[in-house]
This record gives structure tokens, C-alpha cells and sequence, in this order.
């Protein structure tokens, strides 16, 4: 049997073989710290693409990798702050299309590096030599680009009473001067954000089994009628509704915000709002579930970051606040709402979090969603990071690695 076993194990190597670059690779010139190049061949890749939105760069093997002896990728490349990291990146048999491509979140696709993790006859793991992206044809592509085929809601724009002229203006020139323009404004967010949880149009229809699918949506600008809140998305007779706060727009009309400060800030808060319109959730409600609020408030936030819609300052001292680890104290948990673990906090604590997560898996925020439904009740960041990156990584490594980032950052800026 074993013989058997390790006969068909033979065959695959050398079909693998036949698709791999006979010169073995591409090595590169600088070798990250602590590198040592190993004899071996790198998968042929076919090409690239790199989404300019979100930073991520895919690349694609020519053909599918045979997952008896493949087991990934290494890749070393520039992160968003500009420093350089090096991760594996384990092919997973919950994800098909792992063997097919991996994702990268980088600010220069041009310097990724990679090399293929191979198990051997002996079930070790051996390193091919090394790869370069710039050796490929890279295409870019922007979030309206990857979700060809998308039809937006019809929009139906209002502005509420007791919003000042003066603010009224102060909006419009953010989000248009007038219908059309407006429309494209949210419709450009609603791509970014759509090309941020799902591959495609066609994966978002397929879980969505359009049931859920958008057709109208009221866009209102008005006084907050809900405490504490900058907008929310809800429902009225009409259907679906987008509530934007006007008092922002206010403070910008008698001076005391700047505009340059609300546009950034609204875009954000849009981002987060129209994230909770497309995500996946769990079918546990509210405040029964100590990971409820990761999965809501926390993945609209990941999203809100991976957007670009959140201050490099507010990204960086959220990760430095919540510390320790593990705190049951009630001033943490808003009294058992949540946690006690730092991935159960809502918002930025879990989400920005959650959106590096995307150094060790490019594509992420996308599998993130469907362990939602996969996992149902079950569902917690603690399950998603091991269901996705697979057994070798801990969630609790993953965070101090997070956290050193942050650390870094905060001293460079
Ligand atoms: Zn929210």
C-alpha cells in the first residue's frame, strides 16, 4: 500500500516538474535576513495582477498545484508601512483556489519575492529557490475593474430638515454636486468594498443566492437621531437606508472641522456602513455571542482599513490600547458584552487586526467570510485564523506580531 502510495507521489512530482521553470526559478539579488537559497524549482506562474485599491497583489500559477506535495508558499515583501516581511503561506484544502494563486498585501508588487514549500518523499518540507513578481507580467487592475458585472441599487438621495445650507454644501462637495455624481461616489464605495469581502461579482451572487441582493437604497443626510452615532444602516417602508449624520458637515460650515479631515473621515464611516449592508454574519444575536461584535463591528472596521478609510494614528494606537491579551475585567468587556479575548473587542481592536491578517493570506477578509457561514455559531476569530492559515499558526503569536508593527510604526512615524 505504501509502496502504491509513493509510486503515484513519483508520478505527481514529475507531472509538477513538467510545469516548472527549467532554469529553476528566477533568483533574485537581495536575499531577506536569514535566507539561504535552496536547490529547487518554483512553480511556472502564468501572471499577475495588482488591485491598486486595496494593495493586494495575486499571482497565479500556470497550472493548478498538486496538493500531495505541494504545501505553499514564502514571500517577502514590502508591507503598507514599508518595512519588509517575510511569511509561509500554507495552501489549504478548505480554500481550493490556493492551489491555484496566492495574494500578497504589499505596497510595491515589484518587489515580491517567493518561493515554493514543497514536502518531499520523506514528508519534510524543502524550500525551492527563489522567484521574483517583476519577472512577470503584472497588470493592474482597480476594485471597479475586478467586479465587472456589478448593477448598483437605485439610490434615492434626501436630505433631511435642519440641515444648514452652508453643510448641505460642505457634503456636496464631497460626495457630488449632483445626482449622477453622487450616485458614482457611493457606487465607487460600494466596489471597494464589495471587491474587499468577495473575489467577484459572481462570487458575491453566489452567496448571496440573491435573496440579499441590493436594489434600492435611500441615501439620507440629516440631524443624528440615533445617541452615540455618526451614521447606521437600517430599514423603512421604502426599504433599505444609509443615515449620515449632518452635524460633521455642520462643524465644517462654521469652521471648526476642516474639510480635508471630513472627507477622509466620511468616506470611512461610509465604507463601515456599507460593509454591514454586504458582509456575512452569524446567526447568533447581539450581546448572546462574546464574538458577535468582532464579526459586525470588528470586520466593518477591516474593511473600513483595508479601504484606506482609517488615520494611520487611530490604525496604530488602537493596536497599542488594547493590551493584554486576555483581560476579563468588566471596564474591558463593557461589563461581559464581549471578549475577554483582544480579537472579541468590536471595531478597530478586532478589525484592524483582522486587515493585517492579510500579510499571511492576501485574500483574507474574503475567507474570513465565508467561515462565517461555514462555521455558523461556532464562528470566532480564534477558529477563523486556523481554519484559514491552517494549524501552524496561533492566533496569540499572530497578535504580538501585530502589535510589534504597531510598535514599529509608532516610532518611525
Ligand atoms: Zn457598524
Amino acid at each position: 500500500m505504501k509502496n502504491i502510495y509513493r509510486l503515484i507521489s513519483i508520478a505527481a512530482a514529475v507531472l509538477v516538474m513538467a510545469g516548472c521553470v527549467d532554469k529553476g526559478g528566477y533568483v533574485f539579488g537581495t536575499l531577506p535576513p536569514g535566507v539561504t537559497p535552496v536547490e529547487g524549482e518554483a512553480l511556472q506562474a502564468r501572471n499577475a495582477v495588482y488591485n491598486t485599491d486595496l494593495s493586494e497583489l495575486t499571482v497565479y500559477w500556470r497550472a493548478t498545484a498538486d496538493a500531495k506535495i505541494y504545501k505553499g508558499v514564502e514571500v517577502s515583501f514590502t508591507t503598507l508601512a514599508g518595512t519588509q516581511k517575510t511569511v509561509k503561506m500554507y495552501a489549504n484544502k478548505n480554500f481550493p483556489s490556493s492551489f491555484d494563486r496566492f495574494c500578497v498585501l504589499t505596497v510595491n508588487p515589484e518587489t515580491v519575492n517567493y518561493r515554493c514549500i514543497w514536502n518531499n518523499e520523506d514528508g519534510e518540507e524543502t524550500m525551492s529557490e527563489w522567484a521574483c513578481v517583476d519577472e512577470l507580467p503584472i497588470r493592474n487592475v482597480t476594485s471597479a475593474e475586478v467586479f465587472t458585472g456589478y448593477r448598483p441599487p437605485k439610490f434615492n438621495l434626501v436630505t433631511k430638515e435642519g440641515v444648514s445650507a452652508e453643510a448641505k454644501k460642505a457634503y456636496e462637495s464631497i460626495v457630488g454636486k449632483d445626482v449622477p455624481s453622487q450616485e458614482a461616489y457611493y457606487t465607487d464605495l460600494f466596489l471597494k468594498v464589495l471587491s474587499t469581502i468577495f473575489y467577484n461579482n459572481t462570487d458575491y451572487m453566489a452567496f448571496d443566492y440573491g435573496s440579499r441582493a441590493l436594489t434600492t437604497l435611500k441615501c439620507i443626510l440629516g440631524p443624528m437621531d440615533l445617541e452615540g452615532a455618526l451614521a447606521y444602516v437600517s430599514g423603512d417602508a421604502d426599504g433599505p437606508l444609509m443615515m449620515l449624520g449632518s452635524e460633521i458637515m455642520e462643524s465644517v460650515a462654521s469652521g471648526s472641522t476642516s474639510m480635508e479631515y471630513a472627507e477622509f473621515e466620511i468616506r470611512g464611516v461610509l465604507i463601515h456602513e456599507f460593509t454591514h449592508i454586504f458582509q456575512m454574519t452569524v446567526p447568533y444575536n447581539s450581546g448572546d455571542n462574546p464574538n458577535y461584535y468582532a464579526c459586525i463591528e470588528g470586520f466593518a472596521d477591516a474593511v473600513r482599513c483595508a479601504c484606506k478609510g482609517v488615520f494611520d494614528s487611530s490604525r496604530i494606537n488602537t493596536a497599542l490600547k488594547y493590551q493584554p491579551y486576555y483581560d476579563d475585567s468588566a471596564e474591558r468587556t463593557e461589563n461581559g458584552k464581549f471578549g475577554p479575548y483582544v480579537w472579541q473587542i468590536p471595531y478597530g481592536g478586532s478589525g484592524f487586526f483582522m486587515q493585517w491578517l492579510r500579510y499571511y493570506d492576501g485574500d483574507f477578509l474574503r475567507k474570513l467570510s465565508s467561515t462565517m457561514v461555514l462555521m455558523k455559531e461556532n464562528w470566532s476569530m480564534e477558529m477563523a485564523v486556523k481554519y484559514i492559515l491552517g494549524d501552524s499558526y496561533n492566533i496569540k503569536t499572530l497578535w504580538e506580531e501585530y502589535v510589534e508593527d504597531a510598535k514599529a510604526e509608532n516610532t518611525s512615524k
